[in-house]
């Protein structure tokens, strides 16, 4: 929930699904279908623990539409998950993947659990038994998980092999983002950084601006955030401050991202990392800088410090990082946002190359991957930035209006059933 503006995240996926239905005119019929979720399924599951006691969590996995293809979204691990913040998670993925207009609707999960607190047994037999439990959405052709917050290649195989044990075969294309000796794809653990460099080489361009040098913050390293910082830093960015969730670090004369890489390895975290000073977690948004990634969790950004967040381009890394009050705040200020499902969906286009590759037990190598996820992230740019500069509206409004159309058209098409 936003402190400053007390809405959910499913209130905002909302609030922005209904500003995109109203600017293009969308018939009620297919407001009413496309504005909530599908199928929402809730779990309470027991877990055995090292100590032989019992513990119940509380998982979900939603559906929000599968018109264009099967469920596609990761599944996250976090004290805070709830079934809003799932719906809305699921309801990003459909636009997202239609977006980049690659064949999926959209989905997500999530465990109400701070995996830090289990040892890796309690966190296998935690996989397995979700895995279990929702199991009856699960499928190749009808929901493939994926990583996300606080989950890995490591889990995709747990789940992979619980569903495969079920089944009593190999069931290698019912989650993405597994392990490469599972059927995992080459660069698929880099793909959503390395399309949030896509995105802002291609920003860049367009604002004539030269990222050689340009001051840039990371807010989260993990997945998304490291890869980002890696590959903006590789662009010739200078990466001069990082936070994580238990604190942020600064350095104005730039930190190598692939040596903080090293760092996090031994100590889990960025702080303490050589010749940088601490910052409070809440003012790292706000140093000045020309390229911000926030890559860590939703409503970071809110009418309360929008004001104070002034750069170039602000590139979602993060899945819902900025509220709607905070998108006008940033329209006006003429800060240049790549919204997330854009931004940040290199991941599930290199997740889709990713079940291709399973279907067809045919493996592609690295180049190939990485030059056709190029070729779908400037594309899917360029289609979002044409519609949003012919509009005058925000990427955000535009890149919403040419998803919630793709799926439309399909919803039309296949008419309403009975
Ligand atoms: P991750 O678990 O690998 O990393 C999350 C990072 O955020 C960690 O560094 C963590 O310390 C930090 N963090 C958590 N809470 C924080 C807080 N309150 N303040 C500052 N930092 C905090 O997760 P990830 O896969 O990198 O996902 C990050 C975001 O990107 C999420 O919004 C996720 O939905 C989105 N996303 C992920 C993928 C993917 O392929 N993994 C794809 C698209 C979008």
């Amino acid at each position: 929930m936003s402190k400053a503006e007390n809405k959910s995240p499913y209130q905002i996926a909302q609030e922005q699904f209904d500003l995109a239905a109203e600017f293009m005119g969308l018939e009620d019929d297919l407001r009413c279908i496309l504005r909530v979720p599908k199928r929402e399924l809730t779990v309470n599951f027991p877990v055995r623990m090292d100590d032989g006691s019992v513990q119940a969590f509380t998982g979900y996995r939603v559906q929000h539409n599968v018109t264009r293809g099967p469920g596609k979204g990761g599944i996250r691990y976090h004290q805070n998950v709830s079934l809003d913040e799932v719906r809305a998670l699921a309801m990003w993925m459909t636009w997202k993947c239609a977006v980049v207009n690659i064949p999926f609707g959209g989905a997500k999960g999530g465990v109400v659990v701070d995996p830090t607190k289990l040892s890796l047994r309690e966190l296998e037999n935690l996989t397995r038994r979700f895995a279990t439990e929702i199991s009856p959405l699960i499928g190749q052709d009808g929901d493939i998980p994926a990583p996300d917050v606080n989950t890995n290649a490591q889990i995709m195989a747990w789940l992979m092999d619980t569903i495969s044990m079920h089944t009593g075969h190999l069931e290698s294309a019912i989650t993405t983002g597994k392990p490469l000796g599972l059927g995992g794809s080459l660069g698929r653990s880099d793909a959503t950084g390395r399309g949030v460099s896509f995105c802002v080489a291609q920003a860049a361009k367009f604002l004539n601006m030269d990222l050689k040098d340009a001051p840039t913050v990371v807010q989260g390293f993990g997945n998304v955030g490291s890869v980002s910082a890696r590959m903006l830093h590789d662009l010739g960015c200078r990466i001069i401050a990082v936070g994580d969730v238990y604190g942020s670090i600064y350095n104005p004369k730039g930190i190598d991202p692939h040596a903080l890489v090293q760092h996090m390895k031994k100590t889990r975290t960025v702080m303490d990392y050589p010749d940088c000073e601490p910052v409070p977690n809440e003012d790292l948004l706000e140093i000045k800088c020309d390229v911000l990634v926030p890559a860590a969790l939703e409503e970071q950004i809110t009418a309360e410090n929008a004001p104070r967040i002034r750069p170039k381009i602000l590139a979602e890394g993060a899945n819902g990082p900025t509220t709607p009050e905070a998108d006008k705040i940033l329209f006006e200020n003429n800060v240049f946002v790549i919204p997330d499902i854009l931004c940040n969906a290199g991941g599930v286009t290199v997740s889709y190359f990713e079940w291709v590759q399973d279907l067809q037990s045919f493996f592609w190598d690295e180049s190939e991957i990485n030059h056709r996820l190029k070729l779908v992230m400037d594309s899917s740019f360029q289609a979002v930035n044409e519609r949003a500069q012919a509009h005058k509206i925000p990427l955000r409004l535009a890149a919403n209006i040419l998803a919630i159309e793709r799926v439309a058209e399909a919803t039309r098409l296949r008419g309403i059933y009975p």
